[in-house]
């Protein structure tokens, strides 16, 4: 009943998560050469895990990492999920006395935060990052090679994670304009809640129909969404709904706008998009990505951490490069990983380009100048 409950707030408020307590789990009966495996606390994590094991039959131990209860890969990139993360949870559960040997594996979808090298250099054990999904962890073990397939380093955004998604999108949406829309009803007493109910099945319906809706991923797809239910909308209207010319224009212009935001926000939902302004308003690619040729060693591991499949070896040059552009949503996992600093970017140097750190940038470099501007008038002394 409780893990039911659960399951209900999990499926709209994953914004407010409830961590697990952060130690050592045995899953079945592990023994001295069972697989040592690491997670984060966010509770369905951490059930999905242990149920995934039990029914594959997979004896490991499980250490279950202070994440703040955040998911593995939200963890990674706000810094809650590093390797400073992982060794306190190896030298605090006493795992090391229970194996005879070092193998650790760790959340593929957390290298957007974990440093491997930086975890090897610093303890005695030897890290691999496993696959992006515990589901393909069974494949990964009876594979008994150290790098995971590349099918299995890629995420998806399968129909039950969109659906997922959709819904805590349509929560967070409704969330954030309540109190606005509560502010309006003093002149529209009934706006609120009729667009409660516009926004949440909005958000799921974009979430869900994302690729095949017309348009890039952002804004529009959102306005691709608005425009079939605006349509809907009006041959009801004109059938049923009895409305004025000027308030079918109303509710028009009130459908695109919400169907505009929805699509706007729903990429930082989802495993595959980035969220940029531009990107994301405008259509246009402004993600940069590259491979400095002559400082890659050729180490794999910018290919091994990319959940979507950026990067490939040349055959010629055997150094990698990137080949799918496109595919990149700026995780930073290459990054964090590339033990010889090989990899160039636009999105990891200074200020990330998300929203909210667009908007603070913005605001220190107007403060910036401001102060410049204060300090050119001082009079020399
Ligand atoms: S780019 Fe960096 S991470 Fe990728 S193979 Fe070369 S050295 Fe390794
Ligand atoms: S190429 Fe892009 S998506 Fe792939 S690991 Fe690097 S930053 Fe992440």
């Amino acid at each position: 009943m409780w893990d039911l409950l659960k399951d209900f707030w999990l499926l709209f408020g994953r914004l407010f998560p409830f961590p697990v307590e952060p130690g050592l789990r045995k899953v079945g009966d592990p023994d001295r050469s069972s697989p040592v495996l690491v997670t984060c606390n966010f509770e369905l994590t951490v059930r999905e895990v242990l149920s995934t094991l039990k029914r594959d039959g997979i004896d490991a131990w499980l250490l279950v990492a202070p994440t703040k209860g955040v998911n593995a890969w939200c963890a990674g990139g706000a810094g809650d999920f590093t390797a400073d993360t992982v060794i306190s949870i190896i030298k605090t559960s006493g795992i090391s006395k229970l194996v005879d040997h070092r193998r650790l594996i760790l959340p593929q979808l957390a290298a957007n935060g974990i440093n491997i090298w930086d975890l090897r250099d610093r303890t005695d054990w030897r890290p691999r990052f496993g696959p992006a999904h515990i589901k393909d962890l069974k494949a990964y073990l009876e594979r008994n090679k150290t790098l995971t397939e590349r099918k299995h380093r890629l995420v998806d955004f399968s129909v039950k994670d969109r659906f997922v998604m959709g819904t805590n999108l349509g929560f967070n949406v409704c969330l954030l304009l309540i109190l606005p829309l509560l502010a309006t009803s003093y002149w529209i007493p009934s706006l609120w809640w009729k667009s409660l109910l516009l926004m949440f099945p909005l958000s799921v319906a974009c979430s869900l129909l994302v690729f095949w809706l017309p348009g890039k991923v952002g804004v529009q797809k959102g306005l691709s969404l608005g425009l079939i239910v605006a349509a809907i909308f009006v041959v009801w209207a004109h059938f049923f709904g009895g409305m004025t010319p000027w308030a079918l224009i109303a509710w028009v212009g009130w459908i695109l706008l919400v169907s505009a935001f929805v699509g706007y926000d729903m990429p930082s939902w989802s495993p595959l998009w980035r969220q940029d302004l531009k990107e994301l308003l405008l259509g246009v690619n402004n993600t940069h990505v590259e491979v400095v040729p002559d400082k890659c060693i050729t180490c794999h591991m910018c290919d091994v951490v990319c959940p979507t499949g950026v990067f490939g070896r040349n055959p010629e040059t055997n150094k990698y490069e990137v080949v799918n552009l496109d595919a990149c949503e700026a995780c930073g996992a290459c990054i964090e990983n590339c033990p010889t600093d090989a990899i160039v970017n636009n999105f990891r140097e200074g200020v990330c380009s998300c929203p909210t750190c667009f908007i603070i940038d913005g605001v220190s470099s107007v403060k910036s100048k401001l102060d410049q501007q204060k300090n050119s008038k001082l009079p020399i002394i």
